[in-house]
C-alpha cells in the first residue's frame, strides 16, 4: 500500500483519487469515509466472489461500530436498469440506511453508475465511494460524478451527478480482468492523450507491452495520468457545458457503431478505439491536421490490440443517420470532436455529411 499515488479532484464536491496495489485491503481508509453506522456495499457476480467479503471484513475490522453488507447484482450492461435501481433502495430501506450511509460501488463502470445513482438518491443524497475494478472505471466511469441507469429506448437516460467522496482504484483487482476488458480500458486512456497530452502518447508507446503484462506501476502511471486529465476537466466544467465535451472524441462514430450493430459487436472501448481513428481522418480531411498523426494513432491503438477499421457490413449512410440521433448531436446538425494534431482536440459544429462518408 506504500507508494499510492493521488490525484485530487476540485470543484464544489473536491475528493481525493487514491491508486495502488492492495488499497482494497486499507480497511481503515476505506472506512474513513463512513460517517454513520451504515456501509452498503454494491458489486456484481463476477467481482463479488473476488473481492466483496474482503472488503467488507476490511471496513468492519476496522470500525467494529458499522454494519456492512454485501448486495450483489447481476454481471453486465443488462442489470443497469430501473428495475434494478428500485431493488437497491428497497435495501437500503431494509438495511435502514440513515442519511450518514455509505454506499461503496465495487466493480466496473455498470455497478458505480448504478450504487452511484442509487446513492444519489437515497434520502435525496448519501455518501458514495467509488472502488472501481476495471481499467475503464479507474479512468472513466469512477471520475466525474456523473451517474445513471438505461431505459430500453436507450443507454444513460435516467441519471443524476454524485460526486464520490473518494475513489480507491486498486490495480491488483486488474489481475484478474478478462484481456477484452482491459483493452478496452486502455482505449479510454489513449483518448486522453489523443484530446490533451501528445507526449502521454509516445509515454504509452514506449510502456505498451509493460502495460499488456499488466505491469502494476505502469498501470498505476497510467491511470494516475489518465485521472488528472479528467480531473482538470471536469474541474472545470463539472456539468458538461464546454470543454467537458472533448472526451467524447471518437465516441459519436463510437455510438453509432454500437447501436448499429447491436448486441453481440465491439465493445465500448472497441468502438471508441475506432472512432477516435475515424475522428483523426475526418480531421486530416477537413484539413485540420497531419495524415501522420492519424497514421500514429492508429499504430497505438493496433499495439494495444485495438480496432480501427469500421466492422465489415455496417453501411456508411446508416451510421451517418445514427449520428443524428446521437444525444449529444445539436439539432440534426453533425458535430464531432476533432483534433489540429495529436494532444489538441476541438469541438466542430456544422461538419458536412461527405467528409464524415468518406472516412466511413
Ligand atoms: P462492466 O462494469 O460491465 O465490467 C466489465 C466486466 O468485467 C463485467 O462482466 C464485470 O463483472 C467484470 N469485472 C469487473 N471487474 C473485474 C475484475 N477486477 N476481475 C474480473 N472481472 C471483472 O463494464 P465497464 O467497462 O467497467 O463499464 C461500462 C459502464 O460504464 C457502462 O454502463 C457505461 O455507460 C459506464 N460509463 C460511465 C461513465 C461515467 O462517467 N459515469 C463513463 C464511462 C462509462
Ligand atoms: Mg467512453
Amino acid at each position: 500500500m506504500s507508494g499510492a499515488r493521488h490525484v485530487d479532484v476540485g470543484g464544489a464536491a473536491p475528493y481525493r483519487i487514491a491508486i495502488g496495489d492492495g488499497l482494497l485491503r486499507d480497511g481503515a481508509a476505506l472506512a474513513s469515509h463512513v460517517r454513520g453506522r451504515h456501509a452498503f456495499l454494491v458489486s456484481d457476480a463476477n467481482v463479488a466472489p473476488l473481492y466483496a467479503r474482503d472488503v467488507a471484513d476490511a471496513i468492519q475490522a476496522a470500525r467494529p461500530d458499522v454494519r456492512c453488507i454485501v448486495s450483489c447484482m447481476p454481471a453486465g450492461e443488462s442489470a443497469k436498469t430501473l428495475d434494478r435501481f428500485g431493488e437497491l433502495l428497497r435495501e437500503l430501506a431494509d438495511f435502514g440506511a440513515t442519511r450518514d450511509a455509505c454506499v461503496f460501488a465495487l466493480g466496473g463502470g455498470v455497478v458505480g453508475d448504478i450504487a452511484g445513482f442509487a446513492a444519489a438518491c437515497w434520502m435525496r443524497g448519501i455518501d458514495c465511494v467509488q472502488l472501481p475494478t476495471t481499467l475503464l472505471a479507474m479512468v472513466d466511469s469512477s471520475v466525474g460524478g456523473k451517474t445513471a441507469v438505461d431505459l430500453p429506448q436507450g443507454k444513460n437516460l435516467v441519471g443524476a451527478f454524485h460526486p464520490p467522496r473518494a475513489v480507491f482504484a486498486d490495480t491488483a483487482t486488474l489481475r484478474t480482468l478478462p484481456d477484452r476488458e482491459l483493452r478496452a480500458g486502455l482505449a479510454e486512456v489513449v483518448k486522453y492523450g489523443a484530446i490533451r497530452d501528445d507526449a502521454f502518447l509516445d509515454w504509452l508507446d514506449a510502456h505498451a507491452e509493460a502495460l499488456l503484462a499488466r505491469d502494476a506501476g505502469a498501470l498505476a502511471e497510467a491511470i494516475a495520468r489518465s485521472c488528472a486529465h479528467k480531473a482538470a476537466i471536469v474541474e472545470r466544467d463539472p456539468l458538461e457545458h464546454g470543454e467537458r465535451a472533448l472526451l467524447n472524441f471518437g465516441h459519436t462514430f463510437a455510438h453509432a457503431i454500437e447501436t448499429e450493430q447491436g448486441y453481440g459487436g465491439l465493445n465500448h472501448g472497441e468502438a471508441v478505439a475506432v472512432g477516435m481513428v475515424r475522428a483523426a481522418h475526418l480531421s486530416t480531411q477537413l484539413g485540420l491536421a497531419d495524415a501522420a498523426d492519424a497514421r500514429r494513432l492508429e499504430a497505438l491503438l493496433a499495439r494495444f490490440g485495438l480496432p480501427v477499421e469500421v466492422p465489415a457490413g455496417l453501411a456508411p449512410d446508416a451510421l451517418v443517420s445514427r449520428m443524428r440521433l446521437d444525444k449529444k448531436a445539436a439539432a440534426g446538425r453533425l458535430r464531432f470532436v476533432v483534433w489540429r494534431g495529436a494532444g489538441r482536440a476541438e469541438v466542430l459544429s456544422d461538419v458536412p455529411d461527405d467528409a464524415v462518408l468518406a472516412v466511413l
